[in-house]
């Protein structure tokens, strides 16, 4: 067989060579030691929880290093992408912080296009770039064309292959399989002539020369010390309307754009033979791999399960819909990512998770296990140690885009809102009441208005809340001191017989109709309408005057 002349019959408008192509690419020029790596998602829907992983990997080790990271899209399955899924990535990823250095970028003008030199970034616009690659394999006799006839193509389209495929005993289907794919091998110059006068397509394969009995050391970073079997499948390079597969895409681009280290999901595992054999029948460098494990969520039996597409914290743009802050929802990937983060956040707890020095040694090379209850404690500890004002302006955004009404209120009067979240801030031990932005109305929502007034415990006698409201209202002074205040509530509880001392209540209970913890609660339900609320003093503070008198009288109205 003449195989170059195959390759020009092939791809006759092909003229440039790798060589050309590789004069595009010049060598990245970086320190020693950088690392270039990137995301590659395809836009066939919201990016997953689970893609925020090798990104945030991705991302550490590049900018750790001093090195690149990039962004590029893998649209070349135009049946699976999503309208609009790109452009949908890049946001929600610029919205979790996550920088890229070059690649898919939107535009001014709202659409999507390139930054830095070794694009196009877009695989769909790097067609002819993948038919110079092609084109040498042919020339080399390292692929093949199988072409299809039209009658071939309707037969096809005609049966339901897969039911084909289910009826028949899976050795004698790989057998036969095998048998086609040697016969296919075979074909010859005249044979390509005549499918190519007829104008049959025809899917590129490569010629494997493998032997999976033979097996090939193989180290992956996270995985550890592989043996992987040869490749031995003629598998494709080209579909037949030209696209290359992920296979054959992943070894061009990634050679091409520099790519050291290639971070991405263990399903591409079983893939790597593939890779390898590409890689050296292209004459590249190959990258370094790991392989991250699937996420993990324990299902309602205990059970691990895939964090699957449509599992509640699978769509990162649900986090923001929930109000998650992004800065949270980051560091607790990193306390899924390295175990010892939370001990050095603990040491660091005012540097930035980027200052963490970030280690592939660290990882678990099992799945993780996602657990909102982890990242809600996380949260609440980056928020409580936000300022006052740094949560009056997130919670305010958050609330005018997903509960407008709320987001009003807060916005009114920007100082008051600022007073609420003031409270139980700065010091040692701060209030931990936030996870997400949600959580701001049923938290505070009660300074703009006790929408719900919790029910008074019924032990309690409707006439000795009603004697302690009056009580306090008689003497209720806003000037008071804290300790003046409290020294106020207390002589309440004396005269309607509660003890005003917990300590002499707990000695003999017996002693007393109740406690001046049980008065306080009568007070702060009239004031905030709930049982549990932040400190009482600091909230009549912020509230005033005349709306605590307002307040406390209308629950005595109401009894
Ligand atoms: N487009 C591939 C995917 O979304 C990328 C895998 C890779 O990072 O190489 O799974």
């Amino acid at each position: 067989m003449d195989h170059a002349r195959l390759a020009d019959l092939l791809f006759p408008n092909v003229t440039r060579t790798p060589e050309d192509i590789e004069a595009l690419y010049p060598p990245r020029q970086l320190p020693e030691g950088a690392k270039v790596t990137r995301f590659a998602p395809s836009p066939t829907g919201f990016v997953h929880f689970g893609g925020l992983f090798p990104t945030t990997i991705g991302e550490r080790l590049a900018h750790q290093s001093g090195g690149v990271f990039y962004l590029r899209i893998e649209d070349t399955d135009a049946k699976r992408e999503v309208e609009g899924a790109a452009e949908g990535l890049i946001r929600t990823l610029e919205h979790y912080g996550i920088h890229f250095d070059e690649g898919a970028v939107i535009g001014e003008d709202g659409k999507i296009c390139d930054r830095g030199i070794y694009g196009p970034y877009r695989q769909s616009q790097r067609g002819p770039i993948y038919h110079v690659y092609a084109k040498q394999l042919v020339a080399l006799g390292k692929a093949y064309p199988v072409f299809t006839t039209k009658e071939e193509l309707e037969a096809m389209n005609a049966v339901d292959k897969k039911a084909e495929i289910k009826a028949k005993d899976w050795h004698e289907d790989q057998t036969a399989q095998r048998e086609a794919m040697l016969r296919a091998r075979e074909i010859t110059l005249e044979e390509v002539e005549k499918n190519l006068a007829e104008g049959n397509p025809f899917v590129l394969r490569i010629l494997a020369d493998g032997d999976p009995e033979k097996k090939v050391p193989f180290t992956d970073l996270i995985k550890g010390k592989l043996e992987i079997p040869e490749n031995d499948e003629d598998f494709v390079l080209l579909k037949s309307d030209g696209i290359p597969t992920y296979h054959f895409a992943h070894a061009v681009d990634d050679h091409l754009m520099g790519t050291t280290h290639v971070i991405r999901g263990e399903e591409w595992l079983p893939s790597l033979a593939k890779h390898i054999m590409l890689f050296r029948y292209l004459g590249f460098r190959m990258p370094k791999y790991m392989h991250i494990a699937q996420i993990m969520r324990l299902d309602e039996n205990g059970n691990k399960k895939k964090l699957s597409k449509r599992d509640m914290g699978a769509n990162m743009d649900d986090y923001s819909r929930m109000g998650y802050a992004p800065a949270c929802v980051c560091e607790y990937i990193m306390t899924l990512l390295n175990s010892n983060y939370e001990e050095w956040h603990m040491q660091n707890p005012d540097k930035p998770y980027t200052d963490f020095p970030f280690n592939i040694k660290k990882m678990s090379n099992s799945g993780c296990l996602f657990d909102f209850d982890k990242l809600n404690d996380v949260s609440k500890n980056i928020i409580s140690r936000m300022s006052a004002e740094e949560v009056t302006a997130l919670v305010t955004a958050w609330a005018k885009e997903y509960d407008p009404a709320f987001g009003e209120q807060l916005a009114r009067d920007p100082a008051f809102t600022q007073a609420i979240f003031a409270i139980g801030r700065g010091g040692k031990k701060p209030r931990k009441d936030l996870a997400t932005w949600a959580d701001a109305k049923p938290y505070m929502g009660f300074f703009f208005d006790p929408a719900q007034i919790d029910a008074y415990p019924e032990q309690f006698s409707i006439e000795d809340i009603k004697a302690a409201l009056v009580g306090f209202l008689r003497s209720y002074d806003p000037a008071d001191e804290m300790n003046a205040w409290f020294d106020k509530v207390k002589a309440v509880a004396r005269e309607i017989g509660y003890a005003d001392d917990m300590k002499a209540y707990k000695a003999d209970p017996s002693a007393f109709r109740g406690s001046i913890a049980d008065v306080s609660m009568f007070l702060r339900v009239a004031v905030t309408g709930k049982m549990n609320a932040p400190d009482l003093y600091t909230v009549m503070q912020i509230l005033s005057k005349d709306e605590t008198v307002r307040r406390v009288q209308s629950m005595i109205d109401r009894l």
